[in-house]
């Protein structure tokens, strides 16, 4: 049967996939995200996933982790929590990591039933088994040399065969998987279906912290109930095209990036 390989991210999907809160709507049903982020050494990746968070739509965001002052001084509209996930109260979908250090969370809140995207320190050491055995949906989002060291391979290796780096990737996880770089990739999970390629990237977006951006937005579109593959390929639409109009021709900064994300969404909206 003649599965096409890859196919391109357009407009139109994107404007399919967006939630657009209705009428009945209060902020439980547009999707609460939960964070864990941040460390006494990067503070700064768990405001930042905190900024992508809000601009994807969330109805609140509750942070877990010990960056809480800075968060709360950049973004008053967040919800911090002092103790463990468990303790947070109901979310509809976790994102554990940016910034995370060596910091606890990552198997409590994969324990859990509701989406969880892992990304950058929770992708170190991830245990194939944990994430296979969940009941919800599981995003990760490694860059080239995230993804190289969860498959034990060099990220030469990973850069030669982006491709089959990661439908490998999704298939021992079973799990959905957001390769980031040039050009970002995003597989279901399992491997073998289509992979979407997106194509609105800029390497602008080459700079501390944007990566914690689209996490952070990925989270959020995952809290409204999007499927996997639907909440990681319109986040890195959105992502590479807030940076495009962040940017227009000259270096910008993650915050930028974030700032611009109501306009990327219009674009794609109509709006
Ligand atoms: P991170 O590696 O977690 O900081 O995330 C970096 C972000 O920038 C991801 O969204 C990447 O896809 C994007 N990115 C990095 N390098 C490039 C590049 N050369 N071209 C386009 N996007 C890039
Ligand atoms: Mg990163």
């Amino acid at each position: 049967p003649s599965v096409p390989e890859l196919e391109a991210l357009q407009h139109e999907d994107l404007a399919r996939m967006l939630p657009v809160p209705g009428a009945e709507s209060d902020k439980y049903r547009r999707g609460v995200v939960g964070l864990v982020a941040g460390s006494a050494r990067y503070p700064g990746a768990a405001v930042l996933a905190v900024e992508g968070a809000l601009r994807g739509g969330a109805g609140a965001v509750r942070y877990v982790g010990p960056a809480g002052d800075a968060v709360i001084a950049a973004r008053p509209e967040t919800l911090v929590h002092a103790g463990p996930p468990a303790k947070a109260g109901r979310v509809q979908a976790w994102v554990v990591g940016p910034g995370l250090g060596d910091g606890p969370g990552v198997p409590e809140v994969l324990a859990t039933d509701v989406p969880v995207l892992v990304d950058a320190d929770g992708l170190r050491d991830l245990s194939p088994e944990a994430v296979r055995a969940r009941g919800a949906a599981t995003l990760l989002t490694p860059h080239a040399g995230e993804a190289a060291a969860l498959l034990g391979v060099s990220r030469e290796e990973v850069e030669a065969g982006r491709l089959a780096a990661v439908r490998a990737l999704a298939a021992r996880f079973g799990a959905t998987v957001l390769l980031k770089g040039s050009t970002t990739l995003v597989c279901g999970a399992g491997g073998t279906g289509p992979v979407r390629v997106n194509p609105t990237g800029t390497s602008w977006l080459a700079t501390a912290g944007s990566g914690d951006v689209l996490s952070g937005l990925a989270g959020s579109l995952l809290a409204a109930g999007l499927p996997a593959p639907d909440a990681a390929s319109a986040a890195a639409y959105l992502h590479g095209l807030a940076a495009r109009r962040a940017a227009r021709g000259a270096p910008v900064s993650a915050g930028d990036v974030a700032a611009a994300l109501p306009g990327a969404w219009r674009d794609v909206t109509g709006g």
